[in-house]
């Protein structure tokens, strides 16, 4: 076991119980997910049956109102397991924009059933083929008609919508020509996926290198009722925004439990595993890069901390959310390419269970914000240097 340094202790319960539940899952039941390209639902029910996913939804919307600090352990402890949170992180963070920005009516219709596990609000569709990490250049138009919003365009990498009852969508309800500010004009929708697949929702599975369910959507005339607007027309974009620092410090959270889950596993190979009749682990050539990864894993967790803590004292925490993001994903990735080393050529074999948590975690360093893009967001927002796009 490695040793367990600096704030994270404060959570152990938390901790002990995730990791109890996660035992009922081992490494046999996530391979085999992967290979059938299956979705782990078994898993999925049993956290949202103990109400691990409703952390971030207040007491007094049924939410266990643990905060982000405490939500980052619960999927540290996920990915720390061998399983993967990205099938369900949505259920943690996607009723963001909903809490923020809903009318209490809308809060009060979702929010409880969600909390319950009884209603899926996994998936968000903001990405399209086109617009790319440009969000401002968005298609996918919304139109007001006779008490409805009628939705034409297409959406990319939309994650988890074959598992979820309701989608988070970004819609274009102003044409851009019209904008004094390109970040303006773009409202945020709650779908209702039950209704809507079929009957305008066209969705299409991209076949991809992780086992991850994600898709391209085809919206042909696609209505949704108005009260499914949240917040005001055409401020949807800041809604987004607002709701980024607690996205990304999850995914550092992620990326910390996949990190360390590499590190126990490559410390635990090299010292099990004999050539020239010593440990691997007895080289230096062997243990150095491990030492490494583990300090670079250590110091983007505290970062990772900083960031949590920060958000749940309610103080701004960009800066620090980003920069985890960036730290973690590094970090784990690191770890993995150390782990994938240390195992030689039986990283390769499926049953070591390395190869796939390897491509799971190179996801980090693209989605769901690329590394360029907290480079552009430090350098531009925290450095002071000119804007570049
Ligand atoms: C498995 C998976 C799941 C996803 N799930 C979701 C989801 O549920 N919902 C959703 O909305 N999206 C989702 N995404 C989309 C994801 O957020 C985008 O892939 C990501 O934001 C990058 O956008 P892009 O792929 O269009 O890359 P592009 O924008 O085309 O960029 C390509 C490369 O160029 C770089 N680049 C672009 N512009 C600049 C610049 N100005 N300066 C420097 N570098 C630049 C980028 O950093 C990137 O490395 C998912 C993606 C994947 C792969």
């Amino acid at each position: 076991m490695l040793p367990r340094l600096g704030a994270a202790d404060e959570h152990q319960e938390i901790r002990e119980a995730v990791r109890s539940l996660c035992r009922a899952f081992p490494d046999e039941y996530f391979r085999q997910i992967d290979e059938q390209r299956a979705y782990p639902q078994a898993f999925v029910d049993a956290l949202m049956a103990g109400g691990w996913l409703s952390a971030m939804i207040p007491e007094e919307y049924g939410g266990t109102g643990l905060g982000l600090t405490a939500a980052s352990v619960i999927m540290e402890e996920i990915n720390r397991s061998g399983a993967n949170s990205a099938a369900v992180h949505g259920q943690m963070y996607n009723m963001g924009t909903l809490l923020r920005n809903g009318s209490r009516a809308q809060k009060e219709r979702y929010l409880p059933e969600i909390a319950a596990g009884r209603l899926r609000i996994q998936s968000m569709a903001v990405t399209e083929p086109t617009s790319g990490t440009d969000t401002t250049q968005i298609r996918t138009s919304a139109v007001k008609k006779d008490g409805r919003y009628v939705v034409n365009g297409q959406k990319v990498w939309t994650s988890r919508v074959r598992h979820s009852d309701l989608m988070v969508l970004l819609a274009r309800t102003t044409p851009l020509r019209e904008l004094a500010r390109k970040s303006d004009g773009m409202s945020v929708f709650i779908v209702d996926l039950r209704q809507a697949v079929g009957k305008g929702l066209t969705v299409r599975p991209i076949a991809n290198m992780v086992n991850h369910e994600t898709n391209e959507l085809f919206f042909d005339n696609l209505e949704i009722p108005q009260e499914n607007l949240i917040g005001e027309e055409g401020k949807g974009f800041r809604y987004l925004l607002d709701g980024l620092n607690a996205e990304r410090t999850l995914i550092a959270a992620e990326c910390i439990g996949d990190g360390y889950w590499f590190i126990e596993r490559a410390r635990r190979y090299a010292s099990e595993r004999i050539v020239f009749d010593r440990p691997i682990g007895q080289n230096q050539g062997v243990q150095f890069p491990i030492a490494e990864a583990y300090i670079e894993l250590e110091a983007a967790n505290l970062m990772r901390f900083q960031a949590c803590a920060l958000f749940d004292a309610e103080q701004p925490c960009g800066a620090q959310a980003n920069m985890a993001k960036y730290l973690a994903a590094k970090a784990s990735w690191e770890a993995a390419n150390v782990c994938l080393q240390t195992h030689g050529g039986f990283g390769f074999a499926t049953e070591y269970d390395i190869e796939r948590k390897f491509r799971e975690t190179r996801l980090y360093q693209v989605a769901p914000i690329s590394t360029n893009l907290i480079f552009s967001y430090v350098a531009e927002h925290l450095l002071g240097l000119p804007r570049s796009f």
